[in-house]
């Protein structure tokens, strides 16, 4: 008899999107003359640069023939490319990192999802709240948790963000291995100084533990103070590993590119103490079940570090943090508090009650969408998150909307 993996039934259903869907449509039907508003999304909404529209167009003309065409490519990625990120991700901003610690892959959600495997299945989990909820899911999956209970799962180690410590949690109270932190952060648009990403460096060094730092939204950073990745940070590169995304810098989520860097230096033990190299271990997983990134995305992926590239990067992401800016001043100016939108893509708002009424509040009121903080965690709740990804238009008369509902 089969049998299945047991601790998939621990999960528990997301019922976050599908809420909101019914939700919107059963107030579209009510009100079919209303246009509804989106900010709730986590996707982008404008075109490619036209830089990797070009590189994608070049490379699929050398995939039509015989003298150019490439097969199966580095499983770890092209060389072109990992060179790259290395230069100008990386070395530009001091982060001694070089290209053959970067592994190419088709998304960060599957690299976060899939880093655990390569550790211990007792490992001991710290993950913050609220949060991306791929990093829990996936450590429920691996059985690495008990079960769901009050809103939370037994065994993993939750690291609360909340209005006292700006969504920057604070040290774990008891020792953990496995440290989840992403900055800036997804959902609260929370970011990390130098000074405080080194507490966690620190924290991990000391404890022989492991920092995995998902810096997905690093591009939306405009205050030069913070880093951009944890290799900024001395002592990083033996403590930490970085996953980074093609997806909301340039606007891949369709077309899939992302990365995650392991140094060499990085070390894991097994029970008895033996130190191993985690680059060794991911790169015999990412070869093993992973066959690479198709070459006219890479080739769209190095586009984005051209002269040109940066250029029209730095632009579509101006146009994101522009809304931002107008999504934070007006939530302000009606008297919520906020935290993200300087920063980050994402504008988290204190909504001083319930986080699903707040939510039917916009909608029935102003017929615009955001996404309950209740649905990332419960330490989300008395919270909504709303977006920057969407056009000009849009978030103006989004605001004016919510402006003339809430005033
Ligand atoms: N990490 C965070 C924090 C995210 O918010 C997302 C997407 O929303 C991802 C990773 C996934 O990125 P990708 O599109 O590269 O899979």
């Amino acid at each position: 008899m089969i049998t299945i993996n047991e601790h998939y039934l621990k999960l528990q259903a997301s019922y976050l999107f599908s809420d909101i869907a019914k939700r919107v449509n059963a107030f579209q039907q009510a009100h079919p003359e209303m246009e509804i508003i989106r900010l709730g999304i986590g996707d982008v909404t404008r075109a490619l640069p036209p830089v990797c529209v070009e590189a994608l167009h070049k490379a699929t003309d050398e995939m039509a023939q015989d003298s150019t065409f490439r097969g199966y490519g580095p499983e770890q990625g092209y060389d072109f490319l990992r060179s790259a990120i290395a230069k100008n991700d990386f070395q530009s901003r001091g982060a001694d990192i070089a290209p053959d610690e970067v592994f190419v892959s088709d998304g960060a959600k599957c690299d976060t999802g899939n880093i655990q495997e390569i550790f211990a299945a007792d490992a001991r989990i710290a993950i913050p709240d609220p949060v991306y909820p791929v990093y829990l899911d996936t450590n429920v999956m691996a059985g690495r948790t008990g079960q769901h209970n009050k809103g939370r799962y037994e065994g993993i180690v939750y690291l609360d963000g909340n209005a006292d410590n700006g969504f920057i949690p604070e040290l774990p109270a008891e020792p953990v291995d496995l440290i989840y932190l992403c900055f800036p952060n997804n959902p609260t648009g929370a970011t990390i100084t130098a000074d405080q990403l080194k507490q966690w460096v620190d924290y991990a060094a000391a404890n022989r533990a492991i920092i995995l730092y998902d810096a997905a939204y690093e591009a939306f950073i405009r205050d030069d103070s913070l880093p951009h990745s944890i290799f900024e940070i001395e002592g990083a590169r033996d403590v930490a590993i970085e996953f980074r995304s093609f997806s909301k810098t340039a606007g891949f989520t369709g077309t899939r590119c992302a990365y995650t860097v392991v140094p060499k230096s990085l070390t894991a033990f097994t029970a008895s103490g033996e130190a191993h190299s985690v680059h060794s271990l991911w790169s015999r997983r990412h070869t093993t079940k992973f066959n690479g990134v198709s070459y006219p995305v890479q080739r769209a992926a190095e586009a984005v570090y051209s002269a040109a590239g940066k250029a029209q990067v730095a632009a579509l992401i101006d146009g994101y943090m522009t809304n931002a800016g107008i999504i934070r001043d007006a939530m302000q100016e009606l008297g919520y508090a906020c935290v993200g939108g300087e920063n980050s893509p994402y504008i988290w708002v204190a909504t001083r009650s319930n986080s699903w009424e707040f939510f039917d509040m916009l909608l029935g009121k102003a017929g615009v969408v955001c996404t309950p903080g209740a649905g990332f965690g419960t330490c989300g709740e008395g919270f909504i998150r709303i977006s920057a990804f969407n056009s000009r238009n849009n978030v103006t008369a989004a605001m004016a909307r919510i402006r003339q509902a809430l005033a």
